[in-house]
């Protein structure tokens, strides 16, 4: 839960938000705090069982939500979605293109199928889903897309071929939409979060199980601070509220100006690599 001291209440208030991926780890926390803020969260992706818990807790701490289940490789199930959502709020104002796939893999055997899921998720499905809200920003006079991002392309990352050129990819759409649109009043900015430990990336520092099957979650432990202290100057791993918070500045008035910028938010991280690896 993020510390909105410094959002003025009901900020949002009104506003409709779909955030892809947002049934779980930095989605989720996005859509946690634009519902603290006022704003109506719809959750989109594929599976219930990110989906449902995730829109009961926004909705037990007195936020409005509501999930659609979407696979955003699909052009014509995004449509349907956008359209659904349409109908039902009467607007959107307000787009987060968080959905990816993430694995490490090498590039020598990435099979194609592999490579071809991750670009679409993260590549087409950003542009699918940033597609089929244009009009519908473009016709209540303007809106807000927030690109989920990473830095890990910007010198290279072995193992995450598939990701880091749709991350690529997804830069260059942050500022090529934000000037086709920006006549339209619709603002496209990205944001590239540095390590937030959710579950998949948790999975990278967690040591294999012992000949009784245990997991040393100690190790986990000692192995994500040695990372922080070695890696991050600013000391600490992410949280999905660092990013949410961004968002929330991005999408707010105080963003008004600002448009196919790239924040990076990463306590530092990616600046100190060369350094520190
Ligand atoms: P995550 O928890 O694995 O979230 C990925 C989300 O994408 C899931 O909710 C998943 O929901 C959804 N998704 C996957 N395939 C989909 C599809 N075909 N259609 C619709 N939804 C789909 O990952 P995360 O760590 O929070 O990452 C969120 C974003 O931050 C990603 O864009 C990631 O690249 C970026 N990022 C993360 C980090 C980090 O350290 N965690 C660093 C840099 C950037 P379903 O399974 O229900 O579809």
């Amino acid at each position: 839960m993020t510390d909105t001291a410094v959002f003025r209440p009901g900020l949002l208030a009104g506003q409709v938000a779909v955030i892809t991926g947002g049934g779980t780890g930095i989605g989720f926390g996005i859509a946690e705090l634009l519902a603290q803020l006022g704003a109506h969260v719809v959750l989109a992706s594929r599976k219930p069982a990110h989906l449902d818990p995730a829109v009961e807790k926004i909705r037990n701490a007195g936020g409005s939500a509501s999930a659609v289940a979407v696979d955003v490789r699909d052009a014509d199930r995004v449509k349907t979605m956008v359209d659904s959502v349409q109908s039902e709020h009467g607007r959107i104002d307000i787009l987060v293109n968080n959905a990816a796939g993430n694995f490490y893999a090498p590039s020598e055997t990435l099979s194609a199928n592999a490579w071809k899921s991750v670009i679409e998720i993260d590549l087409y499905g950003t542009f699918f889903c940033s597609q089929a809200v244009a009009p519908i920003m473009r016709q209540s006079g303007g809106g807000r897309i927030i690109n989920i991002s990473m830095t890990l392309h910007y010198r290279g990352w072995p193992q995450m071929a598939h990701a880091t050129a749709a991350k690529a990819g997804i830069d260059a759409l942050t500022r090529t939409l934000a000037m086709e649109w920006a006549p339209h009043g619709i603002r496209v900015n990205a944001i590239a979060p540095g390590p937030i430990p959710t579950e998949g990336v948790r999975k990278a520092f967690t040591p294999p199980p012992n000949s009784e099957g245990v997991v040393d979650l100690f190790a986990e432990e000692r192995a994500m601070s040695a990372y922080a202290k070695r890696a991050i100057p600013l000391g600490r791993w992410g949280s999905p509220a660092d990013i949410a918070n961004m968002v929330a500045f991005l999408v707010s008035p105080a963003g008004d100006w600002i448009t196919g910028s790239i924040m990076v938010v990463d306590g530092g991280e990616w600046l100190s690599r060369g350094q520190s690896n």
